[in-house]
């Protein structure tokens, strides 16, 4: 058996109180494998962020429980939270939030500072992902010199320098053109065969989704449905993947 990375037991997330109440999430259980790629879907509003946020420690859930190595994160004092934030979580999000006055370098050194990792080491690690993620030719430039691909590709690099049990990632191919989205999946396709590294993206995109190994889909804040690539195709999957959009229905987030 695989070791559990991931365990999210009965989690609810409610905004707002009395009339204005919105359950987000009505009780959501699921469990993520060391080396997976989860894929989560479902239609617009129906909880596919919050539970993100959730796992992120961004948001605090309702009641319920999230398990990360073995830790429930759900009731950690804010020192501990920000230590799991650091060393088990990386982040891409849809915008690449990179610090526009930093090179792309400093920008992916940037998640290693609070390691306090000697600087060779730091250098090697960054040179490393970089090469892997096809932006080793670019780490002198600034954000504003790079195209929105190139960019994500260094967000990515700045998620996965310090090797992180759970890659986040929040529609990480919303804001790019289908070729920088393609050269994005396959860099994180690369990185979770070779690294082993465990990547839950959440996206309304079916191209997208049909890279990942196992799709959530939630609907009104619980679980639909799960589909398990198996052995098939990427696009084989993508048409599988079709078939359940069709049956959910609702509302797809549009961008
Ligand atoms: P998705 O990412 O699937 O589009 P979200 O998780 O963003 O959906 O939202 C799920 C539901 O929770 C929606 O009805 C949304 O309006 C509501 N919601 C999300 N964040 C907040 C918030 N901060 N305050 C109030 N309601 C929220
Ligand atoms: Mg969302």
């Amino acid at each position: 058996m695989s070791q559990e990375i991931l365990k999210i037991k009965n989690l609810e997330k409610y905004y707002g109180k009395r009339q204005l109440l919105t359950k987000a999430l009505k009780g959501i259980d699921l469990e993520v494998y060391k080396g997976e790629f989860i894929g989560i879907m479902g239609p617009s509003g129906s909880g596919k962020t919050t539970l993100l946020n959730c796992i992120a420690t961004i948001d605090k859930p309702t009641s319920g429980q999230i398990i990360l190595n073995g830790t429930d994160i759900t009731n950690l004092k804010q020192k501990q939270i920000e230590q799991i934030r650091n060393k088990d979580l990386g982040f891409i999000f849809q915008q690449f939030n990179l610090l526009n006055t930093l090179t792309a370098y400093e920008n992916i050194a940037l998640a290693l500072t609070l390691q306090k990792k000697p600087y060779q080491e730091m250098d090697k690690a960054i040179q490393r992902i970089a090469k892997k993620l096809n932006i080793d030719h670019l780490l002198n430039k600034f954000p504003n010199e790079l195209s929105g691909g190139q960019q994500q590709r260094v967000s990515a690099a700045r998620a996965l320098v310090k090797n992180p049990s759970l890659v986040l990632a929040d529609e990480p191919t919303g804001a790019l053109d289908s070729k920088a989205a393609k050269q994005l999946l396959s860099c994180l396709t690369y990185l979770n065969k070779d690294w082993k590294s465990t990547i839950l993206m959440v996206t309304h995109d079916a191209f997208t989704a049909s890279y990942a190994h196992r799709i959530f889909f939630i609907k009104d804040g619980k679980l639909f449905s799960e589909l398990v690539r198996g052995n098939d195709t990427r696009e084989q999957f993508f048409e599988r993947i079709i078939d359940v959009i069709s049956v959910i229905g609702g509302e797809q987030d549009v961008f």
